[in-house]
């Protein structure tokens, strides 16, 4: 954390034991590891992040499943550089440190570095990985594609309720004239029947 920045700046510089003290265990840096988001935590601690914390990095949560990957295969998980500086400045501490460590009886050993997880199982945590983003992919595109095909119904349903609409008004329409012919027709027979009764009348 506050070391790497300080390091940047000058990878020469004093480190004081405050710089060399894990984030997590707040014990001396044994083997540094640092993460791409330059977040550094000792192996140790990084082993059982790995394990149990679902490979984020513990301080930001950043994932680095994949920078994980690549360093345990090649094993340049260790940031030597740093590691050989924290050595050279406390070599007794990390003397303790690593024998404490061999102690406590955890599953991690001092020399060689210790391997992430057989590449196997990393590989297998990988494809859980992409299958999982494809899954939440293909989720995503159904529910866009549903959503637009409910948007297109929706459309041609008000496209069909006009048309039903319009032709409810020409049917109204037609009804009008019809109504209104058969006004005009029996105004005129009424006017016929008139003329007639009028010219009997005359004739009479
Ligand atoms: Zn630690
Ligand atoms: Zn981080």
């Amino acid at each position: 954390m506050y070391l790497v920045a300080k390091m940047a700046k000058s990878s020469e510089a004093h480190l004081s034991l405050e710089d060399c003290m894990c984030p997590i265990c707040c014990e001396l840096l044994l083997e540094p590891v640092t993460l791409p988001c330059n977040h550094t935590l000792c192996n140790p601690c990084f082993q059982l992040t790995v394990e149990k914390a679902n490979l984020c990095c513990p301080l930001c949560r950043q994932r680095v499943s994949t920078w994980a990957r690549y360093h345990a295969r090649n094993n340049t998980l260790i940031d030597r550089k740093l590691w050989d500086r924290v050595q050279k400045a406390y070599p007794e501490e990390c003397q303790r440190r690593a024998a404490g460590q061999e102690e406590e009886k955890t599953v991690y050993t001092f020399h060689p570095p210790p391997k992430l997880s057989e590449p196997g199982e990393l590989r297998e945590e990988y494809e859980a990985q992409l299958n999982k983003a494809e899954a939440e992919r293909q989720a995503r595109e159904e529910e866009e594609r549903k959503a637009s095909e409910e948007y297109i119904q929706k459309l041609l349903a008000e496209e069909e309720e006009e048309r039903e609409l319009a032709e409810l008004r020409r049917k109204e329409r037609e009804e009008q004239f019809r109504l209104d012919e058969e006004l005009a027709r029996s105004l005129s027979d009424i006017e016929r029947n008139h003329l007639s009764y009028l010219a009997t009348k005359n004739f009479s």
